[in-house]
Parts: structure tokens; C-alpha cells; sequence
């Protein structure tokens, strides 16, 4: 498998540190409000990876961090913590808000068929990690303390090793500008970030350290719970690109400065979502939280969107290129997802024939080899897409295929639509508005049911049963509730 490596910027031949096995690391959310579009991007690529690397036969320890203390408002470094200020603002202990939200990012990820990481640690978790961190940094020579505040010595850094080389930032100019506010506040450049910050006395969120009672720098969590969970060297790194800088570069710093080296072999990014082309944020009022999606529930919604599309309106562009969100694009994907898990469903149904008179061969390689190329999905999609035209035509008796070759084509959809893209065939199938519809119209009917038979009402019970399993329902008479299936 070949993928992009940030770092090289150039598509390298993936090569595990230890055979059979990866180990991979990605940025989780900051845990203080709703998970949005945004967090969609790199949970649902790096998903896909984490599949992909399955398939191929690896033993994949994936740790995706929560982050609950330590990334403040204004430059991941300045201003108020924003889990702190959520929890002030809304009269909670900083820990109820970490908590809530992280069990709204766990409810978002299931719906869009996210697998859970194999580690998820948090940083309130990692204190002491974070702790030795610093120390290691400090014991180096690469970090001060400033008023029980500890900051990264940018400069002295960049004049032993190279700062910028994941951003391809020009450093040099940045500390030219910069010296002129340096004295201004305890670093000494601007370009410094915080390893460990004093807490002031209306800060809630402190831990004891040999500096100050205080709490840790964001970048130290990654650097410290990375290297706990995956060793010293581990392959992949990931995030979205808005955390090359500063926090990626800063934690390739935190780890050359305090192990000699970067921890890191492959730096991988996913590309943003605009909205309308431009970026998502809060202030300019485009910012719209997947459950928002998932309900429509939004002034910019033009309706609902089901977590499936969702995920397929993101896997249909490859990760590293931009995604542009609009109501148009989703329901286009909408009606995409839509025609597959029909193409789908036909296929399961398929009788087999004597002969194969349509061209499926190569389907597997094909899809194998896109996804050797840099995890490229649209280019997956679109073999599924071309296979559907084979599978319609035969669907129409214009053609036939053996039990063979039709044992092949449904394995290889099962495998790439279902298995590696994370696609759920069977929820699609009732995502469809019409679906939607008829799911609601039997939902209805036996409740009506149910009125009449708690009514004693034994003919209208009766008749609709009856009519709705003559319409291939299938009706099952639960403790609590009744169940029903379409046959
Ligand atoms: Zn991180």
C-alpha cells in the first residue's frame, strides 16, 4: 500500500515498524460542545484505514485521544480553557462536560458507522505522562520556566533541528517578527508554546507539578499518550490538515526535543469541509453539528440526512482533497448510496445461470488497487458504480452469470461496500424518503392495531395483520412492543 506521507510530501510504500503490526495514533476531539461535520472528516478516513489495515492482515492498536483539559480558546495556547469556560458558563463541573459531550461523539461515531479505537485514553487521565514529558524537555535544554509556566524554546530548538518541516513554515521569518514582542508576557518569543500553564486562582482545572499548581500545554497529551500506548516509534499519525500547525509541528518538536527523534513515521492529514466554500466555524454561522444533519434541524438544512450519507457524501472524495458541502452535493450522494444498496440487494438476489455472459472479472483487483493507492475511495466507488450496470442487466435477464463468478461479485461487494467503506446496506435500504414513508405508514397501521385490540376490537386487529403479512410483512408480538419485518 502506498500512502501520503505529510511529512516527505510524497506517496511512500507503507512499511510497518514491526512486521504484522501498526501502530496509529489520531487526534481525537476536544470534548466541549457537539461533535460537527468537521469531526466526521478525520473520524470516518482514518476509519476507513484502520479497516483497510485489517483487511491486509494487520494487527492495528489505534488510539484516539479525548482531549478534556488543556486547549484554550485563542491559539490552542491563550486565552481560557475551553472545556473550563463551558463548565463555568453552564454551572458543571468540568468533568460532567468532558463527559457529556464525549458520550455525544461516541453516540455521532456509531450512527456513522465509526469502529471504536482500540485506545482511548484522556488527558486528564495522562497528568503525570504529560509531567515527564516537560521534565525530559526541560532536562534537554529545550524549555524555561516563566512565572511556573513552562514554554517550548522555539528558537534554541530551531538552531539545533529543523522547526516547520511538517508545515514547511519558515520559522526564521516568524522570530525576526516576533522579537520585537518578545518581553511582552513570560515567553520569550512568541513563537514559544505553553509546556505547562500556572493556573490562575478562578481556573478550576489543576493538577500539582514541580512548577506551579497548574495544567498541561494541548500539544503534550499526543506526544505523551502516543508514545504510552504505541512506544517511542510508532507508523501513523494522523489528523485533520487544520492541526499541522501548530500542533502536529509542535509535537514533532516535544518529540525530537525530548527523545532525540520524532516518534512518528507516516504524518497522514485529511483535507477540510467548507460549506458553500467557505470554512466551518461558529462565528459565521454555517456551523452545523452532525445531529443537527441527522434530525434537519438547521436553517441551512434543506432536510434530514442519514448518518450513511454522511458517510458516503465524505468517502465519495478522496481524504485529501477539499470537500465542498451544500444540500445539492448530499443529495446526490443520497441518491448514489441509494442506487448501490439497491444494486446491492438485486445482487444477494441473483439465481445463478450456467454461463457468465458479462464482463465482472478484475473487479476485486480493481478495487484493491485504488485502495493500495493512497485509500482511494471515489475511485472504489466508481468500480462498484460500473459492476452495477453488470448486475442490472442481468437483473433485466439481458444477461446470466455462474454461481462462480456471482459468489465472486457478491464477495467483493460485501467486502469493499460493507466491510472496508463502512457502509451499512440495510439502513440504507430504509433511508430512502419512500422508505421513510412506508416505515412510518406500518408504524401507524399497527398502532391502530393495537388501539383496536385494546378495544376488543378483534376484527380490525385481525384484518390488519392479516393484509400486511398478505403484503409480505412479517409481524412479531413482542412483551413491550411489536416488531415487524418486510419479508
Ligand atoms: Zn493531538
Amino acid at each position: 500500500m502506498y500512502i501520503y506521507n505529510t511529512l516527505t510530501r510524497k506517496k511512500e510504500k507503507f512499511e510497518p515498524i514491526n512486521e504484522g503490526r501498526v501502530g496509529m495514533y489520531v487526534c481525537g476531539p476536544t470534548v466541549y460542545g457537539d461533535a460537527h461535520l468537521g469531526h466526521a472528516r478525520p473520524a470516518i478516513t482514518f476509519d476507513l484505514l484502520f479497516r483497510y489495515l485489517q483487511h491486509l492482515g494487520y494487527k492495528v492498536r489505534y488510539v484516539r485521544n479525548i482531549t478534556d483539559v488543556g486547549h484554550l480558546e485563542h491559539d490552542a495556547d491563550e486565552g481560557e480553557d475551553k472545556i473550563a469556560k463551558k463548565a463555568r458558563l453552564e454551572q458543571l463541573e468540568p468533568m460532567e462536560v468532558a463527559q457529556y459531550f464525549t458520550n455525544r461523539f461516541h453516540e455521532a461515531m456509531n450512527a456513522l458507522n465509526v469502529l471504536p479505537p482500540s485506545i482511548e485514553p484522556h488527558a486528564t487521565g495522562h497528568i503525570m505522562e504529560q509531567e515527564e514529558l516537560v521534565q525530559e524537555i526541560i532536562d534537554n535544554g529545550y524549555a524555561y520556566e516563566s512565572n511556573g509556566s513552562v514554554y517550548f524554546d522555539v528558537e534554541k530548538y530551531n538552531k539545533d533541528h529543523k522547526y516547520g518541516i511538517l508545515s514547511g513554515r519558515n520559522l526564521d521569518e516568524t522570530l525576526d517578527n516576533s522579537r520585537e514582542l518578545a518581553g511582552v508576557g513570560e515567553k520569550r518569543n512568541q513563537a514559544d508554546f505553553a509546556l505547562w500553564k500556572k493556573a490562575q486562582p478562578e481556573h478550576i482545572m489543576r493538577w500539582n507539578s514541580p512548577w506551579s499548581v497548574g495544567f498541561p500545554g494541548w500539544h503534550c497529551e499526543c506526544t505523551a499518550m502516543g508514545r504510552k500506548y504505541l512506544g517511542n516509534h510508532f507508523d501513523i499519525h494522523g489528523g485533520g490538515m487544520d492541526l499541522v500547525f501548530p500542533h502536529h509541528e509542535c509535537e514533532i518538536a516535544q518529540a525530537v526535543a525530548s527523545q532525540g527523534d520524532d516518534m512518528v513515521k507516516y504524518w497522514m492529514h485529511n483535507n477540510m469541509i467548507t460549506i458553500n466554500g467557505q470554512k466551518m466555524g461558529k462565528s459565521l454561522n454555517n456551523f452545523i453539528t452532525l445531529s443537527q444533519f441527522f434530525s434537519g434541524d438547521h436553517e441551512k438544512l434543506e432536510r434530514a440526512y442519514s448518518p450513511m450519507t454522511i458517510r458516503f457524501f465524505i468517502l465519495q472524495a478522496h481524504y485529501r482533497s477539499t470537500v465542498d458541502f451544500s444540500n445539492e452535493a448530499l443529495q446526490a450522494a443520497e441518491k448514489g448510496l441509494q442506487r448501490l444498496t439497491e444494486g446491492y440487494n438485486r445482487l444477494m438476489k441473483i439465481v445463478p445461470a450456467n454461463e457468465t455472459t458479462v464482463d465482472v472479472n478484475g473487479l476485486r483487483q480493481k478495487c484493491e488497487e485504488a485502495m493500495q493507492d493512497d485509500l482511494n475511495s471515489p475511485i472504489v466507488i466508481a468500480h462498484l458504480f460500473d459492476a452495477l450496470k453488470a448486475i442490472n442487466t442481468i437483473n433485466d435477464g439481458k444477461a446470466t452469470i455462474n454461481a462462480a463468478d456471482l459468489d465472486e461479485l457478491k464477495s467483493v461487494f460485501k467486502l469493499f461496500l460493507v466491510d472496508i467503506l463502512g457502509l451499512k446496506m440495510e439502513d440504507a435500504g430504509a433511508e430512502t424518503s419512500g422508505l421513510t414513508a412506508m416505515k412510518g405508514a406500518v408504524d401507524l397501521l399497527l398502532q391502530i392495531r393495537q388501539e383496536a385490540k385494546a378495544n376488543k376490537d378483534w376484527a380490525t386487529a385481525d384484518k390488519i395483520r392479516n393484509e400486511l403479512s398478505a403484503l409480505g410483512f412479517e409481524i412479531k408480538d413482542g412483551k413491550d412492543k411489536v416488531e415487524w419485518t418486510l419479508n
